[in-house]
């Protein structure tokens, strides 16, 4: 059983790593500026749009982690945090401190990841 504070304190560790998550994601999301006095718009926006296409290629990556921070904190609130998805088990406390969006125990992610 996770004890109320240790509870509090993954609480606290997710809603960081969200506020980090979301802030990244918006500076991907700003598409970059080239500057506009080039005079050849077809190469300026084939740059952009090459840009646009690596920064979704780096948001992915954190929008699977934001999403899965998220489930964590709505467990969390909700219940059922801690217990792996897969076997119904306790995920260890070890585990949850280095990883605490885990949704699988240790056996779990060995054997399904
Ligand atoms: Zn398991």
């Amino acid at each position: 059983m996770i004890s109320k504070e240790a509870l509090t304190n993954y609480k606290s560790i997710l809603e960081d790593e969200k506020t980090i998550l979301e802030q990244e994601i918006k500076d991907l999301e700003i598409a970059p500026d080239f500057g506009g006095n080039s005079t050849d718009i077809d190469t300026e926006e084939s740059d952009e749009s090459e840009a646009m296409g690596t920064n979704i290629a780096l948001m992915q990556p954190l929008k699977v982690r934001l999403q899965e921070v998220n489930d964590a904190l709505s467990k969390i609130v909700n219940g059922g945090y801690g217990v792996c998805e897969a076997c119904k088990k306790e995920i260890d406390a070890e585990l949850l401190g280095v990883n605490p969006e885990s949704r699988l125990c240790r056996e779990c992610k060995l054997r399904l990841q």
